[in-house]
């Protein structure tokens, strides 16, 4: 591709807009659950309409609508799917905020609120290095899709269905705020649920009951001490992690609790054995079993997400290197700590997919979050950059 047509097409993408239309989508709430994408699906079907793309909502459920915008409408292979997400967590208590979380306020270069860098920075993104692309009537040997889609937050129906629909791309980017930094895999989750039970006591004889928060205390501390392996094991290297997130237990001060409940979240590295990770739980479990007689436990495994990756030397990873490089940027490729569509795309359809976009993932889901103009704006360069060289 004649590198002139390149760079018209990138220079058509600059601050101003990319500033006023995250702003926009900021100021559209979506938050889930609620499941509240209805208007936000109507704002970006106008705006996709607008820059002259073909675009379709394809309903989830009655009142959750994804939004396909596709630059041709007509099969024209190969095809590259730009993929995000309208919803956004909850914002939560609003007195933490410093800022309004729906106010799309921009501030030194950043806009600030509930989605900007999870992920409205990214949805503009997309739009943007679409419009430039319709704005120079650039003719592609192929197709792009712009998939916006519902529910990611929760259950990942959105993109699920467009596939299930027939929706196929032979490469994809996920536009999720990874900082610019490229990501070839993500982790998986594994979610358990422990209850332990003891035995009712009045608190005044305690040595009567068997105390279940004592029981589960000694799980708790043991895996503690699992993470801080991991943590010795791999020193800074992405690796696997073990968190408790909740615990229940007990009634009342007076009365010795009879039972105890934890919930685990376990990260899975790609290639990690499910079976040895739940042997490991185990293994833990019967670590404390041996110095309690009669100890009832049990672990009932309540979410598993399974992790994805492609090889570092798949045609979209060269794309999207060339392209950051071409820009200056620096090509820094991990594993996206998270877990994202790409593995609906790449597990379930066979689509070769990367993780890149505007945003920190330190900052999903907090207060005050916010997404770097700049960071939009480079984001739609290479999604561009990657279409014109992918669909040349
Ligand atoms: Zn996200």
């Amino acid at each position: 591709m004649d590198k002139s047509i390149i760079n018209e097409v990138i220079n058509r993408i600059d601050n101003y807009d990319a500033e006023k239309l995250v702003s926009q989508l900021v100021r559209i709430p979506s938050e889930n659950p609620g499941g509240n994408e209805e208007d936000i699906a109507e704002f970006v079907n106008e705006k996709m309409e607008k820059i002259g793309l073909n675009v379709k909502k394809i309903l989830s459920k009655p009142g959750r609508p994804n939004v396909v915008g596709q630059y041709y409408n007509r099969e024209n292979k190969p095809v590259l799917m730009l993929n995000g997400h309208l919803d956004t967590v909850p914002i939560g208590n609003r007195d933490l905020w410093s800022i309004d979380p729906i106010g799309g306020i921009v501030k030194e270069g950043k806009v600030y609120g509930r989605g900007s860098a999870d992920m409205k920075g990214g949805l503009a993104s997309m739009i943007l290095a679409a419009k430039a692309l319709k704005e120079l009537d650039i003719s592609l040997a192929g197709n792009l899709i712009l998939a916006m889609v519902v529910d990611e937050e929760i259950t990942g129906m959105g993109t699920r269905d467009l596939l299930n629909k027939g929706i196929r791309a032979d490469a994809a980017i996920v536009c999720e705020g990874t900082n610019l930094k490229v990501h070839n895999s993500h982790k998986g989750i594994l979610n358990f649920e422990v209850t332990v039970l003891g035995k009712s006591a009045h608190a005044s004889i305690p040595h009567q009951g068997v105390n279940a928060i004592y029981r589960m205390s000694k799980i708790c501390m043991l895996l503690e001490k699992y993470q801080k392996d991991f943590e010795k094991k791999y020193r800074g290297q992405d690796h696997p992690t073990i968190s408790v997130g909740t615990i229940q237990g007990g009634i009342k001060a007076n009365v010795v609790p009879n039972s105890c409940i934890i919930t685990i979240d376990r990260r899975v590295l790609p290639g990690e054995d499910v079976d040895k990770i739940k042997e490991d739980i185990n293994f833990i479990i019967s670590e404390v079993n041996k110095e309690e007689p009669d100890f009832k436990v049990t672990v009932r495994e309540t979410l598993y997400a399974e992790p994805s990756i492609i090889s570092e030397n798949e045609r979209i990873m060269t794309l999207i290197r060339n392209a950051i490089e071409e820009f200056n940027l620096k090509f820094k490729l991990t594993s996206y700590p998270a877990t994202c569509d790409m593995r609906y795309l790449l597990n379930h359809a066979n689509i070769s997919t990367a993780i890149f976009g505007p945003g920190k993932l330190e900052l999903a889901h907090i207060e005050d979050e916010y997404v770097e103009i700049e960071q939009v704006v480079n984001a739609a360069k290479i999604y561009s950059h990657v279409a014109i060289s992918m669909l040349k």
